[in-house]
């Protein structure tokens, strides 16, 4: 048994937030799913072994984010991948993304645990602080996703609810 992470689509970070107890990464576990066939996102929660389960808890989505890029070819309309509910926020609620590269920022402390630890050492912590935060991190966060949301992201359709 072990925990898999899985990562956002629009700013690299991971979905576990368990890092000794620090509350300003609970953020990070939740998360939005959107499907292929742009039906409404689902708002929920990760449960470290690939699957979001939605906050009244009736639904429990398998999510496949290590290698999307959506929309992909062979892509299924029920496949579904997922983003930070704060991401999500901040890039005006779409309900489904089509984007030329996924973000890769982070990818070097991609692994089956996210590489907290090695991130701060390296000084790069302010990466995984709440981009809707007032702190100076989270802004300078939310500037980075953005830089790469403007960037990379050809359209998002609108959302029509939850
Ligand atoms: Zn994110």
């Amino acid at each position: 048994m072990g925990c898999f992470d899985e990562f956002c689509i629009i700013c690299s970070g991971p979905f576990s937030s368990d890092y000794n107890g620090n509350t300003e990464t609970n953020w990070l576990k939740n998360v939005v799913v959107m499907k292929n066939d742009k039906s409404d996102a689902i708002i929920g929660t990760y449960d470290s072994y690939g699957r979001v389960v939605s906050l009244d808890k009736t639904k429990t989505i398998k999510i496949s984010n290590s290698n999307v890029i959506p929309p992909y070819i062979g892509m299924k309309s029920s496949d579904s991948y997922a983003v930070h509910t704060a991401c999500w926020n901040i890039c005006n609620k779409p309900c489904n993304l089509n984007i030329l590269e996924r973000n890769m920022d982070l990818k070097g402390y991609w692994s089956q645990v996210f590489g907290f630890r090695k991130l701060e050492k390296d000084k790069q912590y302010w990466k995984i602080i709440n981009p809707e935060s007032d702190s100076v991190d989270g802004k300078k966060n939310l500037a980075r996703i953005m830089d790469y949301f403007n960037s990379f992201c050809l359209y998002a359709f609108d959302q029509k609810g939850i």
